[in-house]
């Protein structure tokens, strides 16, 4: 295993980037994290992390102690003496439903004056295939050919909520270069701090860009499939439990990403899987599974929305208690969350929603103005006349739904991450719905 510790920077102090600056330090590296919002900036330096992520908080403020770890505002002064610069800032979706990469582009052109030919920008944001040419050619204005640093895709594929674990215990890490020497030193800042069984992949830099899209395409794609055979469990009478945990058994299917849901959110899936496919599109060659994943995840949310018309009826004058409001349990990000557009049909069709989230609440109300949030699920699902649970959240599988119940207008309530027992839940006097569970 190596020992040697570089001197890094990392661009971008979002999920992806603070996590990979602070990870990176407790390898042992010296960390500079630069991210242009100053005041996310102030906030860093006092160890305030402006989202919520597990164990995020004591890392920061761990390398922050120990002097690992700094923040700064200001790029160029803070590239000096750094052997490589991970840039990690977002690459959101377009009008067109391509990935827009004009924060890269950003943060190249501001590099490009003082960057040497020694120092190796690595892309460890999700960028479309091609991004790393554009890069080389941005360093071109400065640059000969025989003389420009070296552009390595490194792309992340940490999940929010228990992203700090996966940063320390990756499944693989790619690494996409055309600089064997470049690729080879990225390689060893990682085998510093991840144990010697991690496959460090080593290839170019476009078949690591399309590694990256290829797996959100596919995991979107399988949740789709087990969403859409949870629709079909229902009509059928069917528990997808057992048809989920007995196709799972097989190893070519695998049982992770086989529980069904409202539908997947998160901050990429979305973005990827249009670019993916709009990529496809430019180029003449069609996506077709993964076009039909993207329609179909709307479609999820439609269901959710009809499973509480067909207890409720009709939903003007109705109250309904929303339990999560984040894209899954453990995070506060909003972002692409199927809370949003399932709120926005409910309060479109007239109901009045109260949500609850431990964590998500104030980015919500920011996100859907006429949503009213709660400070505790009791106080959501007061006088409502229906529960519908969105997150899954660990508090709301123990709450006293008995008691819950006899402060309800209705017991109705709507379980669209399969968090309660049918059984039990009925067995209260609820009407109750879940995800292709009879
Ligand atoms: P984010 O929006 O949380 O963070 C991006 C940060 O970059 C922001 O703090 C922003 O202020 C900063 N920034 C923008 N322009 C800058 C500039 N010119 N100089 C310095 N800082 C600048 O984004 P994220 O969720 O961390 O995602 C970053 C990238 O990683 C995206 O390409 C995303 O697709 C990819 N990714 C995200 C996840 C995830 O779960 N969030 C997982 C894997 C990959």
């Amino acid at each position: 295993m190596s020992t040697e510790k570089q001197k890094l920077c990392v661009v971008g102090a979002g999920f992806v980037g603070l996590v990979t600056a602070s990870g990176l330090a407790k390898f042992g590296h010296s960390v500079v994290c630069v991210d242009s919002d100053k005041n996310k900036i102030a906030s860093l330096e006092k160890s305030i992390i402006p989202f919520f992520e597990p164990d995020l908080s004591e890392l920061v403020k761990e390398n922050l102690d120990n002097g690992r770890l700094s923040f700064s505002d200001n790029l160029k002064e803070s590239i000096s003496d750094r052997k490589a610069i991970f840039i990690a800032v977002g690459t959101p979706s377009g009008e067109d439903g391509r990935a827009n990469t004009k924060f890269i582009d950003a943060v190249v052109e501001e590099l490009v004056e003082t960057i040497t030919s020694d120092q190796i920008i690595v892309l460890k944001s999700t960028v479309p295939i091609g991004t790393s040419k554009k890069v080389n050619e941005i360093l071109k204005i400065k640059f000969d050919d025989s003389q420009l640093p070296a552009v390595v895709n490194c792309p992340e594929f940490l999940r929010e909520a228990s992203a700090v674990k996966d940063f320390f215990y990756p499944s693989r890490i790619v690494i996409g270069g055309n600089n064997q020497d470049a690729n080879e030193t990225i390689a060893e800042i990682f085998r510093l701090g991840v144990d010697k069984s991690v496959p460090i992949a080593i290839t170019n830099n476009e078949t690591a860009e399309l590694i990256k899209y290829a797996a959100n395409a596919f995991l979107a794609t399988k949740i789709g499939f087990v969403n859409e055979l949870a629709g079909l469990c229902d009509i059928l009478n069917i528990n997808i439990l057992d048809v989920t945990k007995y196709i799972g058994m097989d190893p070519r299917i695998g049982k992770d990403f086989l529980e069904p849901g409202p539908g997947w959110g998160g901050s990429c899936f979305k973005k990827d899987l249009s670019e993916f496919e709009g990529l496809a599109k430019s180029i003449g060659y069609s996506l077709l599974i993964t076009k039909s994943t993207l329609e179909a995840n709307e479609k999820q949310f439609d269901i959710v929305f009809s499973k509480v018309k067909e207890l409720v009826g009709d939903l003007p004058d109705k109250q309904i208690a929303v339990l999560g409001l984040a894209f899954k349990a453990n995070t506060s990000d909003i972002r692409y969350s199927p809370a949003i557009p399932i709120i926005g049909k409910l309060i479109g069709a007239g109901a009045m929603v109260i949500g609850y989230d431990p964590k998500a609440s104030e980015n919500a109300k920011m996100e859907i103005p006429k949503l009213q949030v709660a400070s505790s699920p009791e106080e959501a699902i007061q006088n409502s006349d229906c529960i519908l649970i969105l997150t899954e959240w660990d508090e709301f599988g123990s709450l006293d739904y008995e008691l819950l119940g006899k402060s309800m207008k209705q017991m109705n309530l709507v379980d669209a991450r399969n968090l309660l027992d049918p059984e039990t839940i009925k067995s209260l006097g609820f009407k109750y719905l879940s995800m292709g569970r009879k």
